[in-house]
């Protein structure tokens, strides 16, 4: 009996086989962006393919779960219009059940990471928890009294697009103002930091850190380069940095408001690589935003795999 995940994310794709016991055989490829969705959609069928030849038995497929980007249109089994993929439709349900022949499942990656972390992760036995992800976007899933919310169309916790300035400085990949996503996910990062470095003096700016290690080129900023030079004291970096952690409590705040969590997970390569300059500040300063008792936050232990594990979980019935 093989299950086979697929995390298909704005940056990478990833397939495993595995089972209920967890991963087997993983690999992982960029996501192709240069040939329209179908591009998309073949090349998971690619890489299914080629980990059951040599990892597998193709006989003993017996369902996919996939973890996708949203927003889904769950009734369809597709993607519309994606914020962070220039694509309008892409197709998954419908042409991995005709290549494969078996039941596909299709969650937003971040409710089937949730669900990875209650089956094989920190969550196992928990009825109440949520995962954010801060990675190049932003997103979340909640199981909430044993329910995993999944909501009318399948984007039941699209915390990315949580309102977290009402002066909407900042414009979404969605199109609208002021989203969470807009200020605090690492494609966006850069693109608050230049916004900020616009309030301070010509030169602080060319003088910083910042600037030095992203070659006197502000388009050269990265989430990266940002925290580098934040750890190494550089004042325009810390300040980026500190209205980045302001953003991120308020937005942590909000989740542990609307679900009163026992736990919040934390995944995504910047939290991921960063947790001293992103789960630290969050765990500081989140008491000042909620009312309700500040659950356990942490950083997940299924690391990037995440998605796959939580697509496993949700076809392990299929076994
Ligand atoms: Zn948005």
């Amino acid at each position: 009996m093989v299950l086979v995940g697929v995390d298909l994310g704005a940056t990478k794709v990833r397939a495993a086989l595995g089972d209920e016991g967890g991963i087997m055989a993983s690999c992982w490829e960029e996501t192709d962006r240069r040939h329209g969705a179908r591009g998309v959609t073949d090349q998971i069928i690619r890489m299914i393919r080629r980990l059951l030849s040599e990892e597998g038995d193709g006989s003993a497929l017996k369902a996919i779960g996939v973890g996708s980007i949203g927003p889904l249109d769950l009734s369809k089994g597709c993607i519309r219009k994606p914020p962070n993929l220039p694509m309008r439709v892409i197709p998954l349900r419908e042409p991995l059940q005709e290549a494969f022949g078996v039941p596909v499942h299709l969650l937003n990656d971040c409710a089937a990471a949730v669900l990875g972390e209650q089956f094989f992760g920190a969550g196992r036995g928990l009825e109440d928890l949520v995962y954010v992800t801060l990675s190049t976007g932003l997103g979340g899933g909640a199981i909430v009294d044993g329910h995993l919310l999944i909501g009318k169309d399948g984007n039941g916790v699209e915390i990315g697009h949580i309102v977290v300035d009402p002066e909407g400085e900042m414009v979404c990949g969605c199109g609208c103002k002021g989203h969470w996503e807009a200020y605090c996910s690492g494609a966006n990062i850069p693109r608050y930091a230049r916004h900020l470095l616009r309030e301070r003096e010509p030169e602080e700016v060319t003088s910083s850190l910042l600037l030095r290690f992203s070659d006197g080129d502000p388009q050269r900023i990265t989430a990266e380069i940002l925290f580098e030079a934040a750890r190494r004291k550089d004042e325009i970096s810390r300040w980026v940095v500190e209205k980045i952690r302001e953003l991120n409590a308020i937005g942590f705040a909000d989740l542990v408001n609307l679900f009163d969590p026992e736990l919040i997970t934390i995944g995504g390569s910047v939290a991921l690589k960063n947790p001293d300059l992103v789960l630290e500040p969050i765990l500081e300063k989140i008491g000042q935003y909620t009312i309700n008792r500040v659950p356990e936050i942490r950083l997940t232990p299924l690391g990037e795999e995440i998605v796959l594990y939580g697509a496993l979980a949700l076809v392990r019935g299929n076994g």
